[in-house]
């Protein structure tokens, strides 16, 4: 297997919810020297230097600071969060001999797929620490429940456009009358149950990802969308070389809820970071206008490809396709943020990067979906392009898409932190580091 893949692969086995994917980010950037403020302190930050600050332990914006001052800002931003079921406040729940885990969904998903597969628990705790609290994060790194199906027998419409009902048929059973979920955490943590005052824990797929079809051509795995992207922007904004403008990578918790938090897209996150960085290089609120005004955003979640079983689902001419390339996401409406003049800086970071890409646009009689690019524009207002990469099952538990379009995202991220690509009165202007 290749080694950009097996490392992709790493990376989402050590990242089976959001907080444990900020961790892992948080380990790999301090590993490449960056390092961590925290919006409760004052920001040291000098020129030249390399920073990273998480929100809610579920987000975490990066940057690297020209040693000049910068001109514009390259940011990629993408989302931690996948579509999975939380498990309720009170989560133990009796039925005859067994114990059931009591769930919520979080997110659109679809539910058949979460059916007879090993799953796990994972997430964080916040616990009493003398008089205070302390925030832990939690994974059962074990097999700990399975959602079982109903029989064929006892169900014979099971496969005929059968409706799911969360809370009788998704509840995955645990262990067996007498269990208690508290006690188990509890136990795994090493502290008192009466001492865990709170509590976010999330359902997981423990499947691992596989390279799969004839000639190892795709990749199978949980939470592609958005993991994948998420990991090729960490790639690119730490290998990317020196430049003169200013680097940013987002990963944005809520996605797929709406964004609507504290710590999503829709929230003062990311301006609040830029600002505050900008502002203690010496720069003042018309620098950072001139500075947003010049840069580009690159909204980065995954696509849908074309399936060979569903062809109708998709438009006749704009049909990405699995291994194609980088996906220019593109919608009239505006729930992409795609317009000429991204696409076409977007392609020059293409061009550079020596990497194919591709479009997709919704057939005019589907909905389609929705992305953090057009919700994150309404608090930064900056050129931004939506992309991807292609994908089949988009919100399965287990999703596929190609390997060579994983490792073509890395190399344009890296290319695209790597230029000096700057918004002018009239177009833009590049100057490419390949
Ligand atoms: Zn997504």
């Amino acid at each position: 297997m290749k080694k950009e893949i097996k490392d992709l692969f790493g990376f989402i086995k050590n990242s089976p919810c959001c907080y444990q994917a900020v961790d892992e980010i948080r380990k790999r950037l301090l590993e490449a020297g960056f390092t961590e403020l925290f919006e409760q302190e004052a920001y040291q930050i000098k020129e030249g230097g390399k920073y990273f600050v998480t929100r809610n332990d579920s987000s975490l914006i990066a940057f690297c600071l020209p040693k000049e001052k910068p001109q514009a800002m390259h940011i990629i931003a993408a989302h931690d969060d996948s579509p999975c079921f939380k498990l309720k406040e009170e989560m133990n729940m009796q039925a005859g001999p067994y114990v059931k885990l009591n769930v919520e969904k979080y997110g659109g998903m679809i539910y058949s797929t979460w059916f007879d597969r090993p799953l796990g628990v994972a997430g964080r705790a916040v616990i009493r620490d003398g008089d205070g609290l302390r925030t832990v994060l939690y994974d059962s790194d074990r097999d700990i429940a399975i959602i079982p199906s109903i029989a064929i027998h006892m169900e014979r419409d099971i496969n005929d456009s059968h409706k799911y009902s969360v809370q009788k048929e998704l509840m995955p059973v645990v262990g067996n009358e007498g269990t208690d979920f508290n006690e188990i955490l509890a136990k795994d943590l090493g502290v008192n149950k009466d001492d865990i005052l709170g509590r976010d824990l999330f359902l997981y797929n423990r499947q691992t990802p596989v390279v799969w079809g004839d000639s190892g051509q795709f990749i199978g795995s949980p939470r592609l969308d958005d993991l994948e992207c998420v990991y090729a922007g960490l790639r690119g904004i730490i290998e990317a070389e020196s430049i003169d403008q200013m680097s940013v990578l987002a990963i944005f918790d809520n996605e797929e809820v709406g964004s609507g938090t504290k710590q999503g897209a829709d929230s003062t996150f990311l301006t609040d970071t830029l600002k505050r960085a900008v502002f203690s290089l010496g720069m003042g609120e018309e620098d950072f206008c001139r500075l947003t005004a010049a840069s580009l955003m690159i909204s980065a979640d995954n696509a849908h490809g074309y399936h060979p079983n569903y062809a109708e689902k998709a438009d006749e001419a704009n049909r990405p396709h699995l291994n194609g390339g980088i996906v220019i996401k593109h919608s009239a409406n505006q729930k992409y943020t795609t317009d000429a003049s991204s696409a076409a800086a977007f392609k020059l970071v293409c061009e550079n990067a020596g990497v194919p890409y591709q479009t997709f646009v919704n057939r005019s009689d589907i909905a389609g979906g929705s992305t953090l690019g057009n919700i994150s524009t309404t608090h930064l207002s900056v050129s931004t392009v939506d992309i991807g990469l292609s994908q089949w099952a988009m919100h399965s538990a287990y999703e596929s898409a190609g390997v060579e379009d994983a490792e073509y995202l890395i190399k344009a991220s890296k290319t695209f932190y790597s230029m000096n690509l700057i918004k002018t009165r009239t177009g833009w202007e590049s100057e490419g580091k390949e």
